[in-house]
This record gives C-alpha cells, structure tokens and sequence, in this order.
C-alpha cells in the first residue's frame, strides 16, 4: 500500500469535510492543489472537484474511488486563495465546498446536471471539431438541450466533460444559465469623421465644399473642438447638442459619407488608443487626506477615509491605483454591484486604459472566465479588478492595493446562500494575506468602520468639503401632519415640493424623487372588516402593483389578478394603505403632464441590466424626474440635479432593525448628495410625521459625529455591533410544530453552554416565505469571548442536534456579523 496516492478534493457542495479519491502514482505526479478535476459521486453523478492535498493516507471509513479525469494542466486556483477560503469557512460557519461554489464562474463548475444547449449564434465549422466534439455536437442539433448525464449516456463516455470545455471555449455550446442571463445592453451612437478626411488637404477641401451648408460646416467645426486632436469617439447626442444641429443635419453628413456612426454598448465601451491621462492634480483637501493615507499604509494599516459626497475621493484612489500599477502590483477595487455603472467604469478608464477589468455578476460566464484567467496569469489587462463582491474571489498572486468603495453598503454583506461573507471584511483578509494596502472609503462610514478607526484599530482620514467648494446641498424638513391640516398637501406632495420641482423643471434642471417601497401600494385593506389579502406561500399581505392591476409578494414572487371585492366579507370595499414608487410616479404624472418621469426600482429593472438604460438616459436628460427606490441613491454622479425630495423618511426610521437609525442617516446623506455636484446650490426636501427626529437633524446638518456617539450608546446599551458580536441563527423547516421544539431545544442548548444573551428563537416579521417557516435566534457575543471558540461550540451543539432523529431535515443557516 505504501505507493499508493490519494487526493483530497473540495466538492460544490455543502460537504463538511474533503472527500478522498484514489489516484495513480502518474497522476499523483501530475497533480497539484488547485487544479480541477472530475470525480464521480452518489450513485452516478459527477461533479467538477478542486484538488485541496495530495497525499498517501487511504481513508478510513470508505474505500477511496478513483477519479474520472484531470481537468487542468496548472491550477486554477491558488495557494492565497485556499487560505482564504478557509478563513472564510471558519469565519462564517459555512463549508468550504460552498466557498468553492460561489467562487469559481459558473462554466468552471460543469457536472453531470448542467444544463448545455447549441449556440445558434455561430457558424460551426464541423471539420474542425475532433470526433468526439462532433459527437456532442450532433447530439445537441435534435434537442435544444442536454444535461451532461444526458450526453454522457448518448456518447457512452465518462470523461466528457474536458470535450465540453473545448466547445464551450469555440464557442460551439453555451450553459443553460449563460443564455438566462444574457442581457440587452443599452447602445449609444458614436460618430467620427471619415478617415478620407484625416489629411490636411481633403478636410480643407471638404470644409470647403460645405460653405453653402453653414449648419453642416459648423457641427465639423465642433466636432473638432470638442475632440481637441484626441482619438476620443463622440456620442452624436453631444456633437448635435454642442453644435446646435438637428438630428437630420448629422443624418445627412452620415449619408454623404463625411461621418461615420458607430453603434457601441454603453456598459463595454472598449477602450480605443488615446494615451491614457494623467490623474487630475489634487486640491489641498485631497492632497493632505492622501498624504494621511499613504503615511498609514506604512503603518500597516487599513484606512477609512472619510469624505463627504463629491469631495473627490474617487481621484484620491485613482492616485493610489497609478502607484500601486507602476510598481507592477495587482489592483482590486470593489464596488457594491449597483454603483458598477459605465459612468464610474469609463472614468476609471481614461486613466488607465486597457489595464481594467470588470468583473461582475450580471456580465455572462464566459466574460468572467475571460477576467479569471487573464487575473490568473498576471496579464496586463487584468492588472486592475474593478468589481462587486464576487471579484475578490479572483486568483490574484500579487495584490497591492485594495479599494473598498461605498464601504458602509449593506449589499457587501451576502445574504443567501453560504457563504454569508461580508466582501468588505473578506476583503481587509485577503489583503492582509497580500501584504497590500487596503483603503475603504465613504461619505457616510458603517459605525463599525467608524469605530475601528476611532479606538486606533484602523488609520483615518478625512475630507469635509466638496470638490471645488460646491455647498452641501441645503435641506429642508416638512412636516406633513401640519400640511395635512392645513390642506396644503395634493396627494402625497406637500406644495413645498411640488413648488421646488416646478422651479427645476423650469430651470431645466432634474429632480430625483425618493420613496423606498416599490409597488402601488403596501397594502390593500377592506374598510369594512380589515381584511388584508394574504400571500399563501408567506406569512405576509401582498402589495398592490396598479400597472399590471396585480396583487404580489414580494418574497417569494407569487402573484393574483386583483379582485374588486373583500375575499373575506364580499363588500366592495378595498381601498390601499401606504404608498410606493409607483403611485408616487402616477401623482407626479398628474402634478407635471409635460414632464418626461421614470421610475427606478426593482420592478422597472427586472429584465437584468435594464437599471443601466435607466441611467444612461437619465445622464444623457432624457428623463426629467427619476423616482426610485434605494438604488437611486448609490454612489452616482448626475450633473444637472438640483433636488432631490424624500417623499417620506419616517418608514426608514421605523424599521424594526436594531441598525435602522444608522442606515437612515446614511440612505437619506447619500440620496441627498445627488444634490447640486455643480456650482449651483442643490436642494432637498425630506417630508416626514416627525421632522424633529434626532437622525433627520443629523442629516440636515450633516453632523455624521454626533449620529455615530449617539448610535454607538445605544448600541453599546443595547449589546450589538460594534462592541458585542453578533451572530442570527434561522432555522427552517415546514412544519410548524417541529421547528418551534426543534428550535426551542436549539436555543436551550446554546443557553447551557454560554453565559452571553440568547434571544429567541423568535418568528421574524415575515415567519414563513415559501411555505418554509423560519425561526431566529440571536447570540450576542461580548468582546471578552473568543469569536472562535463560541463557533466551535455552537458547530458541536448543531452535530448533537442532528443526531436527534425528529428534528432531522430542519435545515439551520448561520449568518455572522448579520445584517
Ligand atoms: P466622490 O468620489 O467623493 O463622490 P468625485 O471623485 O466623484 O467625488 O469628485 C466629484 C467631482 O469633482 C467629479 O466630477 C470630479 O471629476 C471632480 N474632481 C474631484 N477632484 C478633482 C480634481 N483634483 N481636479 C479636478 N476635478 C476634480
Ligand atoms: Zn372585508
Ligand atoms: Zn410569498
């Protein structure tokens, strides 16, 4: 026995420890840890696995399979990474093989029920595909899909699934999931003057020939001024804007043949040879905050840098990425996904040209296995990341410097499935691991980042002004129960905002209008019993959708016709309680009929990218008055908002988390920084019940400082983040009575062991969501406790409990550091 091999592999699958298969001493030799490989499991399926040891130590309890294939000739996956996933395991109480699932892009990850269809988009050149692949090939023209297990049934091969890879990479076949996400981008067109007229002579003459055609001679002119001698292409919306032209004018210098228009995505602009600027000279603000930064890096520290919006922090990092290129050190900067948008990408891109990457989850499979391996192999073009919390699972081998921008979003935190990671933390780890520099920047700091920096664990950093001393937006409370009174209200506008919105429409200016419910309506509730029509599948109403005189839920996505009468009593008496986006979309559309209005928000972003277009059209002034939802407040930079109106800040401030006071600060500062980023003064009206509210005040002042004192007493009183640790134990399950002992036992045991709070378990407000009922318990772990030993107790209460044959089946998630 003592030659033979064995390998440890991590399974895509919530396993709790590697699994053994058994290899030739040839293979042994071939193998190292992070190549991937086929292996068989179950009964007959096969999964792609990732090599984690290779050793000699058969395995005790079964007897080791042998492995179906090699899938690599190096490894896929690196030394920094294992580790990382690791940390990432232990420290939020999840498997590694889940790690593995939600690191690798989905076409590195094929097994046996991976769905594969035939690309109709290609001409496939069949002499050119090896038997084998023409196999497949055939196979898939008489079904428009296959699963694996299907193919390797019809092929008779098990090792199959290196074939696949090649024709996913001719592009031959696509995965299932590839096409569901495929998204339509929003195309923009460009126009640039025909090459004929690149010499001196031919565009004097052409100048010439259109001197009887003033209107086309001036957009020439223009056009050459506003490209200043670069190779910039310009958008035809701005040339015909800048010259005054009409559309037709530019339309009939394409069909002379004198412009030429080129059609490109607006997400993917690639980037076309000017020499990548220099970044922008600092102003003393930012030139002093950086100095701070970089004298804290050599501290070895992460630093929080603090700067209102528009105080140019995203020029503070460009400074830092250069440094951090030049020395030939990879960059990752991480963004929440919704700030990911082209306006950041194609600034991030006039400096450093075609050294960024963007990886994300909305681009297709293919795009990201692109980014993975160009990351993998130090390539150029990857030496930047700008990415959303997925990237920082990219195989980097020599970070530098990483970039936590927006670091107080909530979106960082992964929410479901496992791993529940937080990418900010995650990222702060893998840094450390890298020895890099790690900046995280806000306008308005998680209290935890705040506090880090404030007891020294973290360096700081600061900017309080606005680039270019623009003013902080101005901010004006209204009280709507004292307008209801005085009937100064029409709908759920107070006249204070639909004046201000009449002034920046006449200005030609645009307004942002925030309400933080989707949906017509809440609730619909019968006036005469009080019935509220219920989802089946979720202990909650359903909310009124007007467009599509729908009822929905908007946990699980079931939905109903709306019915005229009571379920309950039969009366016609149904009337809404509550409001969201869309009624406010409706009013205004009945306040201003000649105003162009859209609305952002989940509804109105569903076919994937569709919240790009939005805001594509939104820069480019096609829209005059955006409602939305939250996402209409992060991180974007429209240049003609003059105000912003809260419709109601009191359903934030009300929510029943024990962080709503602190995110309410932060939604309404952020909202209220697309304000004025120019020279004029912008406004904002936030109406609430109770504009005396402490966090309002805060917000209208800007006075970040006395929020986070504030706060942070309570938090302290109350034992939650930052100074205990907390950590949200849900467990689910069908059937009622099962999960309220299974739980209860669950919460019992953990009070034995610890002598920290156990609260719950507990129903959360929405108690069932897809005929699952969840219970809570909460542990908050005082900072005299070791974060790790609690988890190793926690992880041998939960081995008990399976043990325990009537509680089998109720499932028990952990969320640490929850949000
Ligand atoms: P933040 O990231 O803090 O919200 P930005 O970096 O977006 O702020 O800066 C706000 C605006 O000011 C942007 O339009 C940016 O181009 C401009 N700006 C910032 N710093 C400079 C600078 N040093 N020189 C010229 N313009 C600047
Ligand atoms: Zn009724
Ligand atoms: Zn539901």
């Amino acid at each position: 026995m003592a030659n033979a091999y064995y390998i440890d592999v991590i399974l895509p699958i919530p396993l709790e420890r590697a699994f053994t298969y058994a290899v030739t001493p040839s293979e042994a030799d071939e193998l190292q840890p992070g190549m991937r490989v086929a292996v068989p499991f179950g009964k007959n399926k096969i999964y792609t696995a990732l090599v984690y040891r290779i050793h000699q130590n058969a395995p005790e309890v079964y007897e080791a399979k042998p492995l179906h294939q090699i899938l690599d000739q190096n490894p896929v996956v690196n030394g920094l990474q294992l580790k990382h996933w690791e940390w990432m395991a232990s420290y939020y109480m999840c498997t590694l093989g889940e790690v593995f699932r939600a690191a690798l892009p989905g076409p590195f990850l094929l097994e046996s029920e991976t769905l594969i269809i035939r690309n109709q988009d290609v001409e496939v050149a069949e002499q050119e595909l090896t038997d084998n692949e023409f196999l497949i090939y055939e196979a898939l023209q008489y079904q428009e899909s296959l699963r694996i297990n299907d193919l390797m049934d019809i092929t008779g091969r098990k090792t199959i699934l290196p074939i696949i890879n090649s024709l996913i990479n001719k592009g031959v076949v696509l995965l299932k999931e590839i096409l569901d996400e495929q998204y339509k981008p929003k195309m923009v067109c460009y126009v640039d003057l025909h090459e004929q007229y690149s010499s001196e002579e031919a565009l004097s003459e052409l100048l010439d020939s259109l001197s009887r055609a003033p209107k086309q001679y001036q957009v020439i002119l223009k056009l050459f001024q506003l490209k200043g001698g670069s190779d910039r292409l310009l958008k035809a919306k701005e040339l015909q804007k800048e010259s005054g032209a009409s559309a037709s004018i530019l339309k009939a210098l394409v069909k002379k043949g004198v412009l030429l228009e080129s059609w490109l995505r607006t997400d993917r602009v690639s980037y076309k040879g000017d020499k990548p600027l220099p970044p922008k000279a600092l102003n003393s603000h930012q030139k002093e905050a950086l100095k701070d930064i970089v004298d804290q890096f050599g501290e070895d520290k992460v630093v929080l840098l603090h700067g209102v919006t528009s105080s140019g922090k995203t020029e503070i990092y460009v400074n830092l990425v250069q440094s951090a290129l030049r020395k030939g050190k990879q960059v990752l900067y991480l963004l929440p996904e919704i700030a990911l948008t082209t306006q950041l990408i194609a600034r991030l891109q006039q400096y450093f040209g075609d050294q960024l990457s963007v990886y994300h989850s909305r681009y297709n499979a293919q795009e990201r296995v692109e980014v993975w391996n160009n990351v993998l192999h130090q390539k150029v073009k990857a030496q930047l990341v700008v990415g959303a919390r997925s990237a920082l699972f990219l195989p980097f081998q020599d970070l530098g410097l990483v970039i936590v921008d927006e670091e107080h979003e909530t979106s960082y935190k992964q929410f479901d499935p496992a791993p529940r990671y937080h990418a900010r933390d995650a990222a702060i780890v893998l840094g450390k691991f890298h020895g890099s520099d790690i900046l995280l920047g806000s306008a308005t700091p998680s209290l935890e980042s705040f506090h880090n920096a404030r007891t020294g664990k973290y360096g700081f950093a600061r900017i309080s002004r606005r680039y270019g001393n623009v003013l902080m937006p101005e901010i004006e409370l209204v009280d709507i129960k004292d307008k209801i009174r005085r009937k100064r209200m029409q709908g759920h506008f107070s006249d204070r905002l639909i004046l201000e919105i009449e002034e920046a429409l006449k200005d030609k200016e645009q307004v942002i209008i925030f309400q933080n419910r989707r949906g017509y309506a809440p609730v619909l509730e019968c006036q005469t019993c009080g019935h509220c029509p219920q989802c089946p599948n979720c202990d909650v109403s359903l909310t009124y959708h007007r467009t599509r005189n729908q009822l929905r839920c908007h946990y699980c996505g079931h939905n109903t016709a709306l019915h005229t009468s009571c379920e309950a009593c039969g009366s016609n008496t149904l009337d809404t309680k509550g409001f969201g986006t869309e009624q406010v979309e409706q009013e205004l559309k009945e306040l201003f009929p000649e105003a162009c209005i859209a609305r952002m928000d989940l509804d109105t972003t569903r076919g994937k990218h569709a919240y790009r277009n939005i805001i594509t059209s939104f820069e480019e002034q096609e829209i005059d008055i955006l409602v939305g939802t939250q996402m209409v407040t992060k991180g974007l930079d429209f240049r003609h908002v003059k105000l912003v109106g809260i419709m109601n800040a009191d359903a934030l401030l009300n929510f029943p988390d024990f962080r709503a006071h602190e995110r309410s600060f932060q939604l309404l500062t952020q909202v209220a920084g697309r304000a004025g980023r120019t020279k004029k003064r912008g406004k904002v009206i936030v109406q609430s019940y109770n504009p005396y509210h402490q966090i309002l005040k805060q917000v209208s002042t800007g006075d970040y400082e006395s929020m986070y004192s504030e706060q942070l007493y309570e938090r302290e009183q109350f034992q939650y983040p930052p100074t205990y640790k907390v950590i949200k134990i849900t467990l689910k399950h069908r059937d009622f009575n099962k999960l309220s002992e299974a739980s209860a036992w669950f919460a019992q045991g953990l009070r034995n062991i610890f002598r920290f709070p156990v609260l719950g378990p507990e129903f959360p407000p929405v108690a069932r969501i897809r005929n699952q009922y969840l219970k809570n318990i909460l542990i908050k772990i005082p900072p005299s406790y070791s974060l790790s030993k609690t988890k190793n107790g926690i992880k041998r209460l939960e081995q008990s409990f399976n043990a325990i044959a009537p509680y089998r089946g109720v499932r028990i998630i952990y969320n640490v550091d929850y949000f």
